[in-house]
């Protein structure tokens, strides 16, 4: 199958997903993860419409930046980011959805401040508290959230999770109703400056149970451009 009729069939599913969860299909936007893919391979998803791309990592988002891969759709940046590289990120994506420390929200907000503008970011759970994985935990998200007017140069968009790799179907439900459970308490608080209007979780194998527990983005490599090929 070829990029384009991937993507329409995504789309279609995640269609269905949102009726089915009685939501506005609209309300849901497709992230193509391009990492390992090349710039005529994004173009392709670009073309076949899908909302914004995401790329992991810097050397490989440099480079399809130079090729001008990301024409007709915004690039984010979803990857774990080294705070010695966040100046080749910050401002050149439109929203950083891996903010996995306090430490790499400082970095951003000082080159943000340095280029005079305000970077859009998500804050990444680690909502399977996953030894192997950096992120927030859960219970840190409020008060990071409390502390965000010291971030003036960031403006906090939702939260970003990558739950576990699961066995099985269905296995990853408890981690996508957890993070709509914190969604649920950042939004009762109404914190000025912080919206959570994104939702970022679902992948591939999982994004129509994430889309049930209020997914407002799904980020598809595979189901997009195939199995990636990783170098020996
Ligand atoms: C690779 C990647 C995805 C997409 O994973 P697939 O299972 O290939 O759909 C989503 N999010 C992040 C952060 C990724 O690195």
């Amino acid at each position: 199958m070829s990029i384009a009729e991937n993507v329409s069939r995504i789309r279609e599913e995640i269609n269905q997903a949102a009726l089915a969860a009685g939501r506005n299909p609209e309300e849901i936007q497709l992230c193509a993860a391009t990492k390992m893919n090349d710039a005529d391979a994004v173009r392709q998803a670009i073309a076949a419409g899908v909302d914004c791309c995401g790329e992991n990592r810097v050397q490989e988002l440099t480079a399809k930046l130079q090729e001008d891969a990301y024409r007709g759709a915004p690039v984010h940046f979803i990857g774990h980011l080294q705070t010695n590289k966040v100046r080749q990120v910050v401002g050149k994506v439109a929203l950083i959805q891996s903010v996995d420390s306090e430490r790499l929200l400082r970095a951003i907000n000082a080159e943000a401040a340095k280029q005079g503008i305000i970077q859009d970011i998500l804050l990444e759970v680690n909502i399977g508290q996953e030894e192997s994985k950096t992120g927030f935990r859960a219970e840190e998200i409020l008060p990071m959230v409390e502390k965000s007017g010291e971030f003036s140069n960031v403006c906090i968009k939702g939260l970003m999770a990558i739950p576990p790799i699961s066995q099985n179907k269905g296995d990853n439900v408890k981690f996508f109703q957890k993070m709509s459970d914190l969604c649920v308490d950042i939004r009762r608080k109404k914190y000025d400056n912080v919206t959570v209007d994104c939702l970022s979780m679902g992948m591939s194998d999982d994004f129509a149970d994430a889309i049930g527990w209020g997914s407002t983005m799904v980020r598809i490599g595979t189901a997009i451009f195939g199995a990636r090929h990783y170098m020996p």
